[in-house]
């Protein structure tokens, strides 16, 4: 059978599993440290550890369970990882370069039944949830790439925006959460940290009832339902009306600011009257929203939807801006590599088959 990654444990988690075996606390803090500070990538260069605890360790788990199948660098500096799971799947990891830092995107699931029309990544239908492990290690297998790299970078913030719905893989996208916010390890700040959601509107409540407090950042796409129905099959379950009671939930409870998502399809959701009542939907939230406007990266098997022209978004983003809505368009990273989220293992995938 297979060791689970020593990854999907949090420091508590850790310490209470040594500590049934004989183990005081002390010890975990070691263990953590070679983890994620010393970065070792086999338990036998856990040198400062005692050795029966090392052995104990190598005998429950792993530390790397992902192998690297394939490696694209773009021009930008971004770099997009497809990993290879034990059973077999492939997952899409990326590293992107902004003024501010370094971030990663990853992934939550082996595919996605959300099914958004326009999504490369939905093409494949969801076979399994990533563990809580293997999601903490996407990161850490970036940063140990940075690690060779040898410039003593590091990645400093995370967006939860790869393949999946980590709303649909909850109790294991929080434990991720938890293990790279802990300050004796990876350390990221709870404000460089962005889940996103399709809109599961019971799990926009629960996130903000939790302790977890990170950003929050939702796939809107559309400002009624019947264009977002018939963008996001999701929202005839889960109709705007839901997903703005559970924003509501959400911006009472936390007073954080959230993202709205918006990706601009030319001739579907891209014109002046979608961004005033775009405008209007956001209404009274515009203090604690922001609208990141997505201009959209075609891929052949979605050829209704096509790219915005420049002078559309720049119209969409103007309307916005006099409506009083604060915005932004999204930067583009990896242009000259598979760029659209999923691209590159879809392409893998029926590369093989
Ligand atoms: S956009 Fe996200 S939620 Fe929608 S199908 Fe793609 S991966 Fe799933």
């Amino acid at each position: 059978m297979n060791k689970p990654s020593i990854y999907g444990l949090t420091f508590e988690q850790l310490t209470d599993w040594l500590g049934e075996r004989g183990h005081r606390k002390f010890r975990a803090g070691q263990v953590w440290e070679q983890l994620y500070r010393k970065r070792v990538s086999a338990f036998s260069d856990m040198t400062e550890v005692r050795e029966d605890c090392v052995k104990l360790l190598e005998d429950h788990y792993e530390i790397m369970t992902l192998k690297e199948h394939t490696k694209q660098e773009a021009l930008d500096g971004t770099v997009k990882f497809l990993f290879q799971l034990v059973d077999g799947n492939l997952i899409e990891t990326v590293l992107m370069r902004h003024k501010f830092g370094l971030s990663v995107c990853v992934t939550t699931q082996v595919g996605c039944n959300i099914g958004c029309s326009f999504c490369a990544s939905g093409l494949l239908k969801k076979s399994r949830d990533l563990t809580s492990g293997e999601i903490v290690e996407q990161v850490m297998q970036v940063q140990h790439h940075l690690d060779q790299v040898g410039k003593g970078e590091k990645v400093s913030h995370i967006v939860v925006m790869g393949i999946g719905e980590p709303f649909d893989n909850y109790v294991h996208m929080a434990n991720f959460i938890r293990v790279i916010k802990d300050h004796k390890g990876l350390a990221i700040g709870p404000r460089h940290i962005t889940v996103s959601t399709s809109g599961l509107a019971d799990k926009i409540v629960a996130f903000a009832d939790s302790d977890l407090n990170v950003n929050l950042a939702i796939s809107l796409h559309a400002p009624n339902n019947e264009l977002r129905t018939r963008i996001m099959k999701i929202n005839k379950a889960i109709p705007i009306e839901k997903l703005m009671n559970a924003i509501d939930y959400y911006l009472d409870k936390t007073n954080r600011r959230i993202t709205l998502e918006y990706i601009l399809l030319k001739d579907v959701n891209d014109q002046p009257e979608h961004a005033l009542e775009l405008a209007e939907l956001v209404g009274e939230r515009r203090h604690l929203a922001n609208v990141n406007l997505i201009p959209y990266n075609p891929v052949d098997e979605h050829s209704q939807y096509q790219r915005s022209s420049k002078e559309t978004i720049t119209a969409f983003y103007d309307t916005l801006k006099k409506q009083g809505i604060s915005c932004s368009v999204r930067l583009e990273h990896g242009t000259d590599i598979d760029a659209a989220c999923g691209q590159l293992r879809s392409k893998q995938i029926k590369k093989a088959q």
